[in-house]
């Protein structure tokens, strides 16, 4: 069986691993700073705050950005869950805005009519890994005084003009996962990057319950002192997880490439096919493939069934989120976005991952071109 996606686990990797457990710490040593310094490094952002995972990481962005009850926030429903839901967690609204039919991300032109006074921030989602429209985002926030937050979990790699994603040059912060199917895995894990050294110390209390070593008051305790400043959590992540993530980012830049390649492979053998899309190019951007979206205008689920059959298990990326029951059930009973439906309709993710061999690259290719051939008569 082959999936949409899969990690890739070497033996440096695995060195890496056991060595962190050989070592004296297993959360909260050194690993976790020199993971960070080498994403922020990587994205070219001054700062990285790693998280327990992505969804962790977006509560904390979403906390630093101001985010509170009776807020609202903008968004995509073309995303997973967690990109509203961290939103949910701190009584804040999603005002969902419908997506560009041919990218499936945030379609610009429809975030001025969403602002009101109690929009705190914009949460654009470089949906399969190529990058939003970021100028327009950052030219509507500044006009309105708001924040953003970029969940790039589809896109670490990806390049916006000329820019690697990450470096929060159009946004405040930048969200990134480290779950087994993106780019770089540890596990679970997660990471804020930022540039503004406010917000750096804001994620770092947040992630660890609240509390520093640093005193608001000045009294003097001693040595031991800690206090809470604030509501936190534990959102850390552990030095076992960031000696994988170090071992894995070392490679990334290759292993995106190779997505590169196997998307170039794929562009090729569908371009012809009739009733099937391949997924769109946009000068200045350069995808990072977390995801290789198909479109198939007719019979996308007996394409799903007939891959599912020979072995090829695609993946339909996403149900819009006002469409789960929780969001029906919670404001968004009869609310519909055209573009954001269509594109569920006829959306499907095929296998993507580096370590996908040419030979089962090839075999994916002959079951889509044969599951379309069935479906268009
Ligand atoms: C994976 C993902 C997340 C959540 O990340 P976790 O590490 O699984 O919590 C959030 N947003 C998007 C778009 C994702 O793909």
């Amino acid at each position: 069986m082959i999936p949409y996606g899969r990690q890739e686990i070497t033996e440096e990797d695995i060195k890496a691993v056991a060595e962190a457990l050989r070592s004296d710490y297993l959360t909260q040593g050194p690993k976790v700073a020199e993971f960070e310094a080498k994403l922020a490094s990587y994205c070219g952002a001054e700062y990285a705050v790693a998280f327990a995972n992505g969804t962790a990481a977006l509560h904390g962005a979403y906390y630093a950005a101001g985010l509170e009850k009776g807020d609202s926030f903008i968004t995509t429903p073309m995303t997973f869950a967690a990109t509203s839901n961290a939103g949910l967690y701190l009584g804040a609204s999603p005002r969902f805005c419908d997506v560009e039919p041919d990218t499936g991300n945030i379609d610009t032109d429809g975030i001025p009519a969403l602002i009101d006074k109690s929009v705190r921030l914009i949460a654009p989602v470089h949906y399969s890994g190529m990058p939003a429209d970021m100028e327009r985002v950052r030219a509507i926030a500044d006009e309105n005084g708001l924040m953003v937050v970029e969940d790039a979990c589809h896109a670490l790699g990806a390049v916006y003009k000329g820019e690697r994603i990450g470096n929060c040059a159009y946004s405040d912060m930048t969200v990134f996962s480290f779950h087994p199917v993106k780019h770089v895995a540890t596990g679970e894990g997660g990471a804020v990057l930022t540039n503004d050294e406010n917000l750096r110390g804001i994620l770092m209390r947040f992630r660890s319950h609240g509390i520093t070593r640093e005193s608001l008051v000045n009294e003097p305790h001693g040595g031991w002192y800690h206090e809470m400043q604030e509501l936190g959590y534990n959102y850390r992540i552990t030095d076992i997880q960031c000696a994988l993530g170090i071992s894995q980012l070392s490679r990334a830049e290759n292993s995106i490439n190779r997505r590169r390649q196997i998307a170039a492979r794929y562009d090729a053998a569908f371009n012809e096919i009739k009733g099937l899309k391949t997924p769109p190019h946009r000068e200045e951007r350069l995808n990072a493939y977390h995801l290789y979206p198909l479109r198939i205008e007719n019979g996308r689920r007996e394409v799903y069934d007939l891959l599912r059959e020979k072995g090829v298990y695609a993946q339909v990326h996403y149900l819009p989120v006002y469409m789960h029951p929780y969001y029906r059930a919670n404001g968004f009973e009869s609310f519909t976005l055209p573009e954001a439906e269509k594109y569920y309709k006829s959306e499907l993710s095929i296998p993507m991952f580096p370590s996908l061999t040419d030979e089962e690259q090839e075999y994916v290719i002959k079951c889509v071109t044969e599951a379309m051939q069935c479906v268009s008569g």
